[in-house]
């Protein structure tokens, strides 16, 4: 896929697609990113972009002019075009998910004080990154892009992506490194006992209580299953289950010592 960022600021995004994987995904062609300067597209005569707001007030907006230019001469019929905003939509990995399925995404990043209002009309989708307020659309144009990039095909394996978070509806289980004790902080026995049955089970209870513990209004749109129900009854009885004292036992030997 294709990722067309228009922006004032492009050096902002020299680091950002020169390291670690997105470094590494764009080398494989697993997505391309084109980094616009709008300025490049202005007709005003000193290469201005922006002006104080008609009818006063703090700070510059930005023209429509440059943004629209831009935007014609870098988008394709099929591209979705989206204007970061904090009015828009919160973004999410759900919409992360749609992203990745497209062919070209162009994100137009803000700046200064803000777009002008009828720049909207050139677009598909206002995006927001949470309910804050950045100087810039740069900052959650990576965030979208990182997010989106990830989830294609070799970017990274398909497996770190399976029990992520947000995957389904929860939060990650908690993960661990050696050494098995650190500073009196233990790594769970389990992960030790070599019963992936049971370690997969014990990841998923600890992912439910989790979910429930830190994003509530994520933990009540589940559908829990029957085993999920029966995991999170085990948690509220505060006792080792059967299945888990068994795996305890029979992999001992891998476990280590306290
Ligand atoms: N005056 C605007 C307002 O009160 O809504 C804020 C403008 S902000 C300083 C400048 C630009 O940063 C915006 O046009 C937008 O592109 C980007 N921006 C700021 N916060 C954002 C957020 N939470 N999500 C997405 N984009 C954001």
């Amino acid at each position: 896929m294709n990722i067309t960022i228009l922006t004032l600021f492009p050096e902002m995004f020299e680091g950002f697609q020169t390291n670690s994987i997105i470094k590494r995904a764009l080398g494989k062609g697993v997505a391309t990113i084109k980094v616009v300067n709008i300025r490049d597209y202005t007709k005003d005569k000193y290469g201005r972009t922006d002006t104080p707001p008609i009818g006063g007030g703090a700070g510059l907006i930005e023209k429509c002019q440059p943004i629209v230019d831009a935007l014609r001469a870098n988008k394709k019929e099929s591209s979705h075009v989206v204007l970061l905003s904090p009015r828009g939509k919160t973004y999410d990995q759900k919409t992360a998910e749609t992203y990745a399925k497209l062919d070209d995404l162009v994100l137009i990043c803000g700046h200064y004080e803000g777009i002008d209002e009828r720049v909207n009309a050139y677009v598909d989708e206002l995006i927001s990154i949470g309910d804050y307020v950045l100087t810039g659309g740069e900052i959650p144009a990576m965030g979208i892009a990182d997010s989106v990039i990830r989830l294609l095909d070799g970017a990274i394996t398909k497996e770190s992506l399976t029990d992520e978070s947000f995957n389904n509806g929860v939060l990650e289980y908690p993960q661990y490194t050696e050494p098995y004790d650190f500073e009196g902080q233990l790594v769970p026995d389990i992960l030790y006992s070599g019963n992936h049955t049971a370690i997969e089970k014990w990841r998923r209870k600890q992912a439910l209580l989790l979910t429930k513990k830190h994003r509530p209004d994520l933990f009540n749109k589940l559908t829990l299953s029957k085993q999920d129900l029966k995991l999170l009854k085990e948690a509220e009885e505060d006792q080792t289950p059967k299945w888990e004292s068994d795996a305890l036992e029979k992999g001992h030997k891998f476990i280590h010592k306290k």
